[in-house]
């Protein structure tokens, strides 16, 4: 499935760090341009306020009635001395020009309505008027007061020009250095997401040449231990259960099949050659009866199959319900010494209780279980060997255990016993007439009633087939998948 490229994480992580980079920008602008232009104009106003009250604290000296000249002078040389910027301008109390700065050349510094009329009230009053040749002024006019009375105004007016033009410069800063911030970040952004992204197109390109033909392919791990290595590492074995199963899946159709088709083959090929050269009723009825042999056969495996397959899926039905296992084992070990009669295979039965066993099970599917394993042991017993079959318990658990003095079972074959058509001897369990599934349902058998199976051989000297189910029945959840029936 292809991705959108508007629907990328590169493009969607590129698109998000642009729009908070732009929204931290915008808000930091706005907040340090106001910031900025209020401290500054702070600043004009302070500077103004301390001109006027140096100028106050001189008042007796700038004001003297007499001597309008020499007053001026004074003005002067505090001008000087303190080395003001800032305009200036005396006004006598009333409200007439005494003198000015000589920065304001023959201007006059405005003095409206509201003015008078607070100075005349005694009150500073500070305002922003503009410049006749253009530019604004911050001007300050300030009470001289003598007596509670008013003797005098003086007026100082600071130009805003190089204010306004320090914060234009910053706008001009955020302006230009905004979008240049953000489309480096983008850029930053497109650059880092594609590395981050690259692994796991890298992932998803492996991903994609993994078939059911080439199960065995990993993903790659990458050289990162970080998130994307786990889910890789954790994909990586889901891959390996997959291909376990794939394998089983495909060995045991593969085996079925094969089971099936060699009586099939030999059906067909008998009938054949009956068909063309027997002449007798006789040599009908042997191929008849040859036939129905290898029908027998194939009868056995699909009945096996469809028992190993139905406690798969959960399908079987295990009826539950409690009787005397000691009671079953010695009907057991009365029908083995009948079986092993032809072969001449003593029998013996050790019961090493103290007491009748009564368990929790499936009657018919035990016995059935159990029967297996004793054909099993009479089948790869030579004649005149020995049988035995003990009932005891272990820990809470009855044990059954199965043993003959027969042929044994190589060690490394051991493992696969349990295998569904797995054999030691292929050839000969074919002649047998073994399916190679008894052992295999067996297992689901005991494992159902939440017990289990073990065995131990010796290849001579004979083998030991160990079944173990609980007393108590099997426990809630423990069994393995199939119904059980009250
Ligand atoms: P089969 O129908 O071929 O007997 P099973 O599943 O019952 O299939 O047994 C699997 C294989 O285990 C047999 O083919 C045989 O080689 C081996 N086996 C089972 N029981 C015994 C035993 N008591 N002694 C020796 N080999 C055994």
């Amino acid at each position: 499935m292809a991705v959108s490229p508007l629907r990328s994480i590169r493009v969607r992580l590129t698109f998000w760090y642009a729009m908070t980079l732009a929204v931290i920008l915008a808000v930091s602008a706005l907040f340090s341009y106001h910031y900025f232009s209020h401290n500054l104009s702070e600043q004009v106003d302070f500077q103004v306020r301390e001109i006027a009250r140096t100028l106050d604290r001189n008042r007796d000296d700038i004001l003297r009635d007499s001597a309008a000249a020499q007053n001026c002078d004074l003005l002067q040389g505090l001008i000087h001395s303190h080395n003001w910027g800032s305009f200036l301008l005396l006004r006598d109390a009333s409200l007439q020009v005494l003198c000015t700065s000589d920065n304001l050349v023959d201007r006059v510094l405005p003095f409206g309505p509201v003015a008078r009329q607070q100075v005349r009230w005694l009150h500073e009053h500070l305002e922003t008027v503009d410049l006749a040749g253009g530019g604004k002024l911050r001007l300050l006019s300030y009470p001289l007061v003598n007596n509670g009375r008013l003797a005098g105004v003086i007026q100082v007016a600071q130009e805003l020009g190089p204010l306004f033009q320090t914060i234009e410069e910053l706008r001009l800063i955020y302006l230009v250095v905004g979008p240049f911030a953000i489309f480096w970040l983008c850029l930053g952004c497109w650059l880092l997401a594609e590395r981050l992204i690259a692994p796991v197109l890298e992932v998803t390109e492996a991903a994609q040449g993994i078939t059911a033909d080439h199960l065995s392919r990993r993903l790659p791990l990458g050289s990162h231990q970080d998130e994307l290595t786990q889910m890789v590492a954790c994909l990586n074995q889901m891959l390996d259960r997959l291909e376990k199963s794939f394998r089983r899946i495909r060995q045991f159709s593969g085996d079925a099949s094969h089971e099936l088709r060699t009586p099939l083959t030999i059906l067909r090929g008998e009938t054949e050659v009956t068909l063309r050269w027997a002449k007798t009723p006789e040599e009908f009825r042997d191929m008849l009866r040859s036939n129905m042999e290898e029908i027998d056969r194939m009868e056995r495996i699909i009945e096996s199959l469809l028992t190993l397959a139905k406690s798969e899926v959960g399908e079987l039905t295990l009826e539950m319900k409690e009787f005397s296992l000691s009671d079953m084992v010695q009907e057991l070990y009365l029908q083995s010494r009948l079986l092993c009669e032809a072969k001449r295979i003593e029998v013996q039965l050790l019961l090493d209780v103290n007491e009748e066993i009564r368990i929790r099970g499936d009657e018919l599917r035990l016995r059935q279980m159990f029967l297996n394993l004793i054909s099993n042991a009479i089948k790869y017993t030579p004649e005149d060997g020995h049988l035995e079959i003990i009932l005891a318990m272990e820990g809470g658990f009855a044990r059954v255990n199965i043993n003959d003095s027969g042929i044994g079972i190589p060690a490394e074959h051991l493992p696969h016993i349990f295998d569904r058509f797995y054999r030691v001897d292929k050839a000969r369990n074919r002649m047998d007439g073994g399916t190679g599934l008894g052992l295999a349902i067996v297992k689901w058998i005991a494992e159902a009633h939440g017990g289990g199976i073990t065995v131990s051989s010796e290849v001579g000297k004979g083998s030991s087939f160990s079944v173990r189910l609980p007393v108590a029945g099997p426990a809630e959840g423990k069994h393995p998948r199939s119904t059980i029936l009250e």
